[in-house]
């Protein structure tokens, strides 16, 4: 907080595509699409109408006992978006409960496992099983779920009890076989799967007890918050096996995933969610940041009709889901989402996002010669590269160095704006970004390593 108060913050007025503008008229790129929302780029001129056409019938009225047309037909079409047809014998995803962001889009989920494992007699206390570095949010009940002990810690005296399962960090598993020191450190991907391990013992464990698990919580393909840490192919299925086996439900988290950020899918190039590509269905799907394409602050919970049938009965019986926020089913945000979901399923924005992943991959191919570059991990449009202090041993730098924040501040001297996690620094670009833009972001990533770490 000193930090912050001793500079001059830089003031964005203005933006296009993938550009912000300060009030001083200087030119960046948004990097991690101000921090992993933006989509198509600002001021879209799609987004930008529907949002108008709609300030032109109404911006707002509760959804406690009214409906509303946009965001009724955006809950159709997100129905439509996370079925898609490939993915057989899965529990649909039939219901939409509305929110306001990420992490109330993962309490709503949470209260929904939590009161559906009670009302089901699977447990009188229900138990959830999420992954090390699991980030879900900054409310309470998302903090429980979470296991970053730096944003969570001062916070234990609030939170409930949750387990926590190894997960998949390839470059730091410590059954990784490969040795640093030799030529072929940055192969790690000789395994046992031991980390599938893990959760299968997590489960069996708990099963003998007379608080079984009754969720797994899990960003699928790409856990953000923890350092970008994509899951090994397969990983997802199996662990989603082990989970159902075990009569668990999964709630995925999609908030940072959703929404085509994981690669366009060649069986199914409109595919637009992450744990489609494992051909999972999960029992609750949390969406929130690029659902209005990044304009708005609104949120969405799927779940299937058996959780939401627990919840139907007369009115003495008191089984509604007493949850629900004042601005539940915003009319602009879901004017905004809609356009962005007609934007989303266009071949031009199919073919944009399959182009831009393979410029990524291989402009930060160039990365891997730096001496401090350990570890460069992509999917689909997220990428986060991990710098360390050298990468045959890859020793880690001391948080307290602030590696990534200055190498941030050197990347936005030359007009790149993202932000790191701890050591690691997040490039994750609107959809709309240019083959030059990737090229200005990526070198300027080089340069900044180069200034900040390599000749000091
Ligand atoms: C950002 C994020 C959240 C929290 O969303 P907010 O809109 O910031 O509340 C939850 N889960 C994941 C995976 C996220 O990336």
């Amino acid at each position: 907080m000193r930090d912050w108060l001793r500079g001059e913050p830089t003031l964005i007025v203005r933006g296009h595509g993938a550009t912000l503008i300060d009030a001083h008229g200087r030119e960046y790129l948004d990097a991690n699409s101000s921090i992993w929302t933006n989509l198509h780029g600002h001021r879209h001129p799609q987004i930008n109408a529907a949002i108008r056409r709609q300030l032109g019938k109404i911006s707002h009225s509760s959804a406690l006992g009214l409906a509303n047309e946009p965001a009724s037909l955006l809950a159709e079409k997100l129905v439509r978006a996370a079925n898609p047809p490939r993915l057989p014998r899965q529990p649909a995803l039939a219901k939409v409960f509305f929110s306001d962001d990420g992490s109330t889009a993962m309490e709503v989920a949470l209260k929904l496992a939590y009161e559906f494992a009670r009302r089901s007699g699977r447990s009188s206390r229900p138990r959830f099983l999420s992954l090390a570095g699991a980030y879900h949010g900054d409310t309470v009940g998302a903090v429980s779920l979470g296991h970053i002990a730096l944003f969570h810690r001062a916070y234990g005296g609030l939170l409930f009890k949750s387990e926590k399962v190894m997960s998949p960090y390839c470059y730091r598993c410590p059954f990784n076989r490969a040795k640093p020191e030799r030529a072929d450190a940055r192969d790690y991907r000789r395994c046992n799967w031991e980390c599938v391990g893990k959760v299968e013992q997590k489960f069996a464990r708990a099963a003998k007890t007379k608080t079984p698990i009754t969720a797994l919580v899990v960003e699928p393909l790409m856990q953000g918050a923890a350092g970008m840490i994509p899951q090994p192919r397969s990983w997802l299925r199996r662990v989603a096996e082990i989970t159902r086996g075990h009569g668990a439900q999964i709630i995925a988290d999609e908030v940072m995933t959703g929404f085509g950020r994981t690669s366009v899918d060649n069986a199914s190039p409109d595919g637009l969610f992450a744990c489609h590509h494992e051909g999972v269905q999960p029992d609750f799907l949390a969406l929130a940041k690029g659902l209005t394409g990044g304009y708005l602050p609104m949120a969405a919970t799927l779940t299937t009709q058996a959780v939401f049938d627990a919840f139907l009965g007369d009115y003495s019986e008191f089984k509604t889901f007493f949850h629900g926020h004042s601005f539940t089913g915003n009319q602009l945000g879901a004017a905004a989402a809609l356009a962005n979901m007609q934007i989303l399923t266009t071949p031009a924005s199919i073919c944009a996002r399959r182009a831009l992943e393979k410029t990524l991959r291989q402009e930060l191919e160039s990365l891997w010669t730096l001496e401090n570059v350990g570890d460069i991990r992509q999917v689909g449009l997220i990428a986060g590269i991990e710098l360390v202090k050298n990468w045959r041993t890859r020793a880690p730098f001391e948080l307290r160095e602030r590696v990534g924040i200055r190498v941030c501040d050197a990347m936005a001297r030359r007009g790149v704006l993202t932000r790191p996690i701890g050591n690691v620094i997040v490039l994750m670009p609107p959809y709309c970004t240019t083959t030059r833009q990737i090229k200005q972001m990526v070198d300027a990533l080089r340069e900044a390593v180069c200034e900040v770490l390599e000749n000091k």
